[in-house]
Protein backbone atom coordinates (compact mmCIF):
# COMPACT_ATOMS: atom_id res chain seq x y z
CA UNK A 1 0.00 0.00 0.00
CA UNK A 2 1.47 3.43 -1.20
CA UNK A 3 -1.24 5.31 -0.86
CA UNK A 4 -3.73 7.07 1.73
CA UNK A 5 -7.34 5.17 1.66
CA UNK A 6 -10.08 7.53 1.40
CA UNK A 7 -13.68 5.44 0.51
CA UNK A 8 -15.67 2.40 2.18
CA UNK A 9 -14.49 1.04 -1.42
CA UNK A 10 -11.01 1.39 -0.93
CA UNK A 11 -10.98 -0.06 2.61
CA UNK A 12 -12.83 -3.01 1.48
CA UNK A 13 -10.11 -4.16 -1.25
CA UNK A 14 -7.86 -3.54 1.45
CA UNK A 15 -9.92 -6.07 3.45
CA UNK A 16 -10.31 -3.78 6.40
CA UNK A 17 -14.67 -3.32 6.25
CA UNK A 18 -16.59 -6.02 6.23
CA UNK A 19 -19.30 -6.44 3.35
CA UNK A 20 -22.61 -6.49 5.07
CA UNK A 21 -21.06 -3.54 6.42
CA UNK A 22 -20.39 -1.77 3.18
CA UNK A 23 -23.65 0.24 2.75
CA UNK A 24 -24.21 1.54 6.49
CA UNK A 25 -20.74 2.78 5.90
CA UNK A 26 -21.07 4.31 2.48
CA UNK A 27 -23.55 6.47 4.29
CA UNK A 28 -21.11 6.96 7.22
CA UNK A 29 -18.77 8.58 5.07
CA UNK A 30 -20.77 10.57 2.98
CA UNK A 31 -21.67 12.50 6.51
CA UNK A 32 -17.68 12.28 7.84
CA UNK A 33 -14.68 12.11 5.88
CA UNK A 34 -12.53 9.20 6.02
CA UNK A 35 -8.35 8.71 5.49
CA UNK A 36 -6.27 5.72 6.54
CA UNK A 37 -2.53 6.60 5.52
CA UNK A 38 -0.40 3.29 4.35
CA UNK A 39 1.47 3.54 7.92
CA UNK A 40 -1.81 2.90 9.36
CA UNK A 41 -3.37 0.41 7.70
CA UNK A 42 -0.55 -1.75 7.73
CA UNK A 43 -0.30 -1.69 10.93
CA UNK A 44 -4.02 -2.37 11.64
CA UNK A 45 -4.28 -5.99 13.08
CA UNK A 46 -7.76 -7.17 13.53
CA UNK A 47 -11.15 -5.17 13.91
CA UNK A 48 -11.17 -4.40 17.07
CA UNK A 49 -7.45 -2.90 17.49
CA UNK A 50 -6.51 0.50 18.70
CA UNK A 51 -5.50 1.28 15.29
CA UNK A 52 -8.84 0.03 13.92
CA UNK A 53 -10.88 1.74 16.46
CA UNK A 54 -10.01 5.04 16.34
CA UNK A 55 -9.27 5.12 11.96
CA UNK A 56 -11.37 2.80 10.50
CA UNK A 57 -15.46 4.26 10.18
CA UNK A 58 -18.09 2.00 12.17
CA UNK A 59 -22.23 2.13 11.57
CA UNK A 60 -22.37 2.72 15.36
CA UNK A 61 -21.53 6.87 13.97
CA UNK A 62 -25.11 6.85 12.33
CA UNK A 63 -26.08 6.92 16.08
CA UNK A 64 -25.86 10.29 17.70
CA UNK A 65 -27.25 10.88 21.39
CA UNK A 66 -28.86 14.13 22.72
CA UNK A 67 -25.93 15.76 24.27
CA UNK A 68 -23.92 15.67 20.99
CA UNK A 69 -23.45 18.42 19.08
CA UNK A 70 -21.99 19.84 16.08
CA UNK A 71 -19.80 21.96 17.65
CA UNK A 72 -19.07 20.55 20.83
CA UNK A 73 -16.34 22.28 22.53
CA UNK A 74 -18.07 26.10 21.47
CA UNK A 75 -15.55 27.34 19.11
CA UNK A 76 -17.97 28.98 17.21
CA UNK A 77 -18.89 31.56 20.11
CA UNK A 78 -15.05 32.66 20.06
CA UNK A 79 -14.52 32.42 16.08
CA UNK A 80 -13.27 36.56 15.76
CA UNK A 81 -12.73 35.91 12.42
CA UNK A 82 -13.40 32.77 9.45
CA UNK A 83 -10.31 30.27 11.03
CA UNK A 84 -9.39 32.33 14.37
CA UNK A 85 -10.56 31.38 17.67
CA UNK A 86 -9.85 33.53 20.70
CA UNK A 87 -10.81 32.57 23.92
CA UNK A 88 -8.57 32.80 25.90
CA UNK A 89 -6.64 36.70 26.39
CA UNK A 90 -3.47 35.41 25.67
CA UNK A 91 -3.54 33.08 22.82
CA UNK A 92 -5.70 32.36 19.89
CA UNK A 93 -6.43 29.23 17.48
CA UNK A 94 -5.61 30.01 13.74
CA UNK A 95 -7.20 27.06 11.21
CA UNK A 96 -5.22 27.79 7.95
CA UNK A 97 -6.50 24.50 6.84
CA UNK A 98 -9.53 22.11 7.08
CA UNK A 99 -7.93 18.93 5.91
CA UNK A 100 -6.23 16.27 7.80
CA UNK A 101 -3.62 12.98 6.83
CA UNK A 102 -6.48 11.18 8.75
CA UNK A 103 -9.55 11.17 10.24
CA UNK A 104 -10.32 10.07 13.72
CA UNK A 105 -13.47 8.87 14.37
CA UNK A 106 -13.97 10.62 17.98
CA UNK A 107 -12.82 13.86 16.09
CA UNK A 108 -14.52 16.90 17.79
CA UNK A 109 -14.33 19.18 14.48
CA UNK A 110 -15.68 16.01 12.44
CA UNK A 111 -18.48 18.55 11.33
CA UNK A 112 -16.25 20.69 9.68
CA UNK A 113 -12.84 19.14 8.53
CA UNK A 114 -12.42 17.06 5.01
CA UNK A 115 -10.86 17.44 1.99
CA UNK A 116 -13.79 19.39 0.76
CA UNK A 117 -13.14 22.06 3.16
CA UNK A 118 -11.97 25.22 2.06
CA UNK A 119 -8.58 26.53 3.38
CA UNK A 120 -8.36 29.90 4.57
CA UNK A 121 -7.49 32.42 1.53
CA UNK A 122 -4.92 35.00 1.21
CA UNK A 123 -6.96 37.84 2.44
CA UNK A 124 -8.30 35.89 5.22
CA UNK A 125 -4.87 34.74 6.56
CA UNK A 126 -3.81 38.88 6.09
CA UNK A 127 -6.95 39.85 8.38
CA UNK A 128 -5.82 37.07 10.96
CA UNK A 129 -2.39 38.57 11.41
CA UNK A 130 -4.21 42.01 11.33
CA UNK A 131 -6.37 41.03 14.17
CA UNK A 132 -3.54 39.59 16.15
CA UNK A 133 -1.21 42.48 15.18
CA UNK A 134 -3.86 44.83 16.76
CA UNK A 135 -4.50 42.42 19.94
CA UNK A 136 -0.73 42.82 21.45
CA UNK A 137 -2.15 40.33 24.79
CA UNK A 138 -2.12 37.54 22.05
CA UNK A 139 1.50 35.73 23.38
CA UNK A 140 1.05 32.49 21.39
CA UNK A 141 -0.85 31.47 18.30
CA UNK A 142 -1.47 27.98 18.04
CA UNK A 143 -2.05 26.50 14.87
CA UNK A 144 -4.41 23.84 14.33
CA UNK A 145 -7.34 22.42 12.12
CA UNK A 146 -7.34 20.76 10.03
CA UNK A 147 -3.33 19.10 10.23
CA UNK A 148 -1.22 22.60 9.66
CA UNK A 149 1.58 20.02 8.88
CA UNK A 150 -0.17 18.47 5.93
CA UNK A 151 0.28 21.89 4.26
CA UNK A 152 3.72 22.15 1.80
CA UNK A 153 6.84 23.61 3.78
CA UNK A 154 6.52 26.68 1.38
CA UNK A 155 3.07 27.49 2.79
CA UNK A 156 3.45 26.54 6.35
CA UNK A 157 7.19 28.86 6.13
CA UNK A 158 4.87 31.76 4.65
CA UNK A 159 2.14 31.19 7.66
CA UNK A 160 5.16 30.79 10.70
CA UNK A 161 7.25 33.67 8.94
CA UNK A 162 4.11 36.16 8.99
CA UNK A 163 3.61 35.13 12.50
CA UNK A 164 7.46 35.61 13.20
CA UNK A 165 7.36 39.17 12.42
CA UNK A 166 4.40 39.93 14.63
CA UNK A 167 6.53 40.74 17.40
CA UNK A 168 3.63 40.41 19.95
CA UNK A 169 3.61 37.00 19.20
CA UNK A 170 6.18 35.41 21.53
CA UNK A 171 5.56 31.79 20.93
CA UNK A 172 3.61 29.40 18.12
CA UNK A 173 2.38 26.40 18.64
CA UNK A 174 1.30 23.38 16.05
CA UNK A 175 -0.98 21.25 16.96
CA UNK A 176 -0.93 17.70 15.00
CA UNK A 177 -0.83 14.07 14.11
CA UNK A 178 1.44 14.33 10.45
CA UNK A 179 4.42 13.40 12.49
CA UNK A 180 2.96 9.95 14.02
CA UNK A 181 0.96 9.01 10.59
CA UNK A 182 2.45 10.50 7.77
CA UNK A 183 5.90 10.85 9.39
CA UNK A 184 7.90 10.75 5.76
CA UNK A 185 5.82 14.17 5.29
CA UNK A 186 8.47 15.87 8.21
CA UNK A 187 11.51 16.18 5.54
CA UNK A 188 14.35 18.77 5.88
CA UNK A 189 12.02 21.25 4.07
CA UNK A 190 9.19 21.45 6.24
CA UNK A 191 11.61 21.21 9.63
CA UNK A 192 13.32 24.37 8.03
CA UNK A 193 10.07 25.92 7.75
CA UNK A 194 10.07 25.79 11.09
CA UNK A 195 13.01 27.20 12.39
CA UNK A 196 12.14 30.78 12.90
CA UNK A 197 13.07 33.32 16.10
CA UNK A 198 9.85 32.81 17.48
CA UNK A 199 9.92 29.23 19.37
CA UNK A 200 7.87 27.21 17.81
CA UNK A 201 6.03 24.40 20.08
CA UNK A 202 5.02 20.91 18.35
CA UNK A 203 2.03 19.70 20.00
CA UNK A 204 1.60 15.89 18.67
CA UNK A 205 -1.55 14.00 18.87
CA UNK A 206 -1.49 10.36 19.64
CA UNK A 207 -3.05 7.35 21.58
CA UNK A 208 -1.73 4.77 21.58
CA UNK A 209 1.96 3.12 21.52
CA UNK A 210 1.04 1.13 18.72
CA UNK A 211 0.94 4.44 16.55
CA UNK A 212 4.92 4.96 17.03
CA UNK A 213 6.37 2.70 14.57
CA UNK A 214 9.81 3.05 13.93
CA UNK A 215 9.31 6.07 11.25
CA UNK A 216 7.26 7.91 13.59
CA UNK A 217 9.61 7.76 16.06
CA UNK A 218 12.16 8.78 13.63
CA UNK A 219 10.08 12.22 12.63
CA UNK A 220 9.77 13.20 16.47
CA UNK A 221 13.22 12.54 16.42
CA UNK A 222 13.86 14.87 13.73
CA UNK A 223 11.73 17.75 15.31
CA UNK A 224 13.72 17.05 18.76
CA UNK A 225 17.11 17.48 17.26
CA UNK A 226 16.08 20.90 15.01
CA UNK A 227 15.55 22.11 18.69
CA UNK A 228 11.56 21.92 18.40
CA UNK A 229 9.86 21.17 21.93
CA UNK A 230 7.24 18.39 21.75
CA UNK A 231 4.59 17.75 23.74
CA UNK A 232 1.44 15.05 23.48
CA UNK A 233 -2.29 15.36 23.89
CA UNK A 234 -4.22 11.85 24.26
CA UNK A 235 -7.69 11.32 23.93
CA UNK A 236 -8.48 8.95 26.66
CA UNK A 237 -11.33 6.17 24.03
CA UNK A 238 -13.12 3.21 25.21
CA UNK A 239 -11.57 0.36 24.05
CA UNK A 240 -9.01 2.31 22.90
CA UNK A 241 -6.57 3.66 25.59
CA UNK A 242 -8.53 2.51 29.06
CA UNK A 243 -6.15 0.69 30.27
CA UNK A 244 -3.99 1.54 32.58
CA UNK A 245 -0.85 -0.79 31.07
CA UNK A 246 -1.69 0.97 27.48
CA UNK A 247 -1.14 4.52 28.83
CA UNK A 248 1.87 3.68 30.80
CA UNK A 249 3.40 2.12 27.93
CA UNK A 250 2.29 5.14 25.50
CA UNK A 251 3.53 8.00 27.86
CA UNK A 252 6.83 6.03 28.91
CA UNK A 253 7.15 5.97 24.63
CA UNK A 254 6.83 9.54 24.77
CA UNK A 255 9.38 10.96 26.70
CA UNK A 256 11.41 8.32 25.38
CA UNK A 257 10.86 9.99 21.86
CA UNK A 258 11.56 13.42 23.87
CA UNK A 259 7.83 14.18 23.71
CA UNK A 260 6.53 15.59 26.87
CA UNK A 261 2.43 14.02 27.65
CA UNK A 262 0.90 17.70 28.31
CA UNK A 263 -3.02 17.02 28.16
CA UNK A 264 -4.94 13.68 28.36
CA UNK A 265 -8.48 15.00 26.86
CA UNK A 266 -11.73 13.45 28.01
CA UNK A 267 -14.03 12.77 24.91
CA UNK A 268 -15.93 15.66 23.87
CA UNK A 269 -19.70 15.28 22.94
CA UNK A 270 -19.14 15.17 19.06
CA UNK A 271 -22.20 13.63 16.75
CA UNK A 272 -21.94 9.61 16.60
CA UNK A 273 -19.01 8.74 19.10
CA UNK A 274 -20.83 7.74 22.05
CA UNK A 275 -19.03 4.48 21.47
CA UNK A 276 -15.69 5.82 22.99
CA UNK A 277 -16.98 8.04 25.53
CA UNK A 278 -16.46 6.31 29.40
CA UNK A 279 -17.42 8.09 32.67
CA UNK A 280 -14.31 11.21 33.93
CA UNK A 281 -14.39 8.79 37.11
CA UNK A 282 -12.89 6.10 35.07
CA UNK A 283 -10.16 8.51 33.72
CA UNK A 284 -9.38 10.05 37.56
CA UNK A 285 -9.09 5.81 38.41
CA UNK A 286 -6.65 5.26 35.57
CA UNK A 287 -4.39 8.32 36.39
CA UNK A 288 -4.31 7.43 39.98
CA UNK A 289 -3.33 4.41 39.30
CA UNK A 290 -0.73 5.70 37.17
CA UNK A 291 0.73 8.07 40.19
CA UNK A 292 3.74 6.34 41.91
CA UNK A 293 4.57 4.19 39.13
CA UNK A 294 5.26 6.66 37.25
CA UNK A 295 7.89 8.92 36.22
CA UNK A 296 6.25 12.87 36.95
CA UNK A 297 7.58 13.46 33.10
CA UNK A 298 5.34 11.05 31.79
CA UNK A 299 2.21 12.06 33.64
CA UNK A 300 -0.18 14.20 31.60
CA UNK A 301 -2.92 16.71 32.83
CA UNK A 302 -6.34 15.14 32.51
CA UNK A 303 -8.81 18.00 31.21
CA UNK A 304 -11.87 18.14 29.49
CA UNK A 305 -13.44 20.98 27.30
CA UNK A 306 -16.41 22.36 28.65
CA UNK A 307 -19.81 22.33 26.10
CA UNK A 308 -20.88 25.83 24.77
CA UNK A 309 -16.90 27.33 24.65
CA UNK A 310 -16.19 28.16 28.45
CA UNK A 311 -12.86 26.35 28.15
CA UNK A 312 -11.06 23.54 29.22
CA UNK A 313 -10.00 22.69 32.79
CA UNK A 314 -8.45 20.28 34.64
CA UNK A 315 -11.02 16.95 35.98
CA UNK A 316 -7.70 14.85 37.04
CA UNK A 317 -7.79 12.71 40.72
CA UNK A 318 -6.58 15.16 43.76
CA UNK A 319 -5.34 13.98 46.81
CA UNK A 320 -6.20 16.82 49.36
CA UNK A 321 -8.70 15.69 51.96
CA UNK A 322 -11.30 17.62 53.19
CA UNK A 323 -10.57 21.22 54.79
CA UNK A 324 -11.17 20.38 58.21
CA UNK A 325 -9.12 16.58 58.40
CA UNK A 326 -6.01 18.56 57.07
CA UNK A 327 -5.27 14.92 55.65
CA UNK A 328 -3.56 14.58 51.86
CA UNK A 329 -3.75 11.36 50.18
CA UNK A 330 -0.59 9.45 49.15
CA UNK A 331 -0.55 7.68 45.89
CA UNK A 332 -1.44 4.56 47.29
CA UNK A 333 -4.33 5.71 49.41
CA UNK A 334 -3.26 6.07 52.53
CA UNK A 335 -4.12 9.34 54.30
CA UNK A 336 -1.61 11.18 56.22
CA UNK A 337 -1.61 14.37 58.10
CA UNK A 338 -0.27 17.17 56.97
CA UNK A 339 0.12 20.44 59.22
CA UNK A 340 -1.02 23.92 58.84
CA UNK A 341 0.46 26.62 58.49
CA UNK A 342 1.04 28.75 61.79
CA UNK A 343 -1.64 30.82 63.23
CA UNK A 344 -0.59 34.25 62.67
CA UNK A 345 -3.05 36.39 64.45
C1 LIG B 1 -7.51 24.16 23.68
C2 LIG B 1 -7.58 25.56 23.29
C3 LIG B 1 -6.50 26.43 23.50
C4 LIG B 1 -5.21 25.96 24.11
O1 LIG B 1 -5.36 25.68 25.45
P1 LIG B 1 -4.08 25.27 26.33
O2 LIG B 1 -4.69 24.95 27.67
O3 LIG B 1 -3.18 26.48 26.36
O4 LIG B 1 -3.43 24.11 25.67
C5 LIG B 1 -6.63 27.74 23.13
N1 LIG B 1 -7.78 28.21 22.57
C6 LIG B 1 -8.83 27.41 22.37
C7 LIG B 1 -10.06 27.98 21.76
C8 LIG B 1 -8.78 26.06 22.71
O5 LIG B 1 -9.83 25.25 22.47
Amino acid sequence: MTKTIRSIAGLARAGLVRPEERSKLDTVASRYAVAVTPILAAAIEHASDPIALQFLPSPDELITTPEERADPIGDSVHEKLPGLIHRYPDRVLLKPIHACAVYCRFCFRRETVGPGARALRKVELENAYDYIRAHPEIWEVILTGGDPLLMSPARLAEIVGALDSISSVRTIRIHTRVPIVDPDRVDDAMVQALRVKTPVWIAVHTNHARELTAPARASLARLADAGLPLVSQTVLLRGVNDDADVLEELFRSLVECRVKPYYMHNPDLAPGTSRFRLPIARGRSLLRSLRGRLSGLAQPTYVLDLPGGHGKVPVGPDYVGPAAEGTIEDPWGRSHAYPPPPDRD
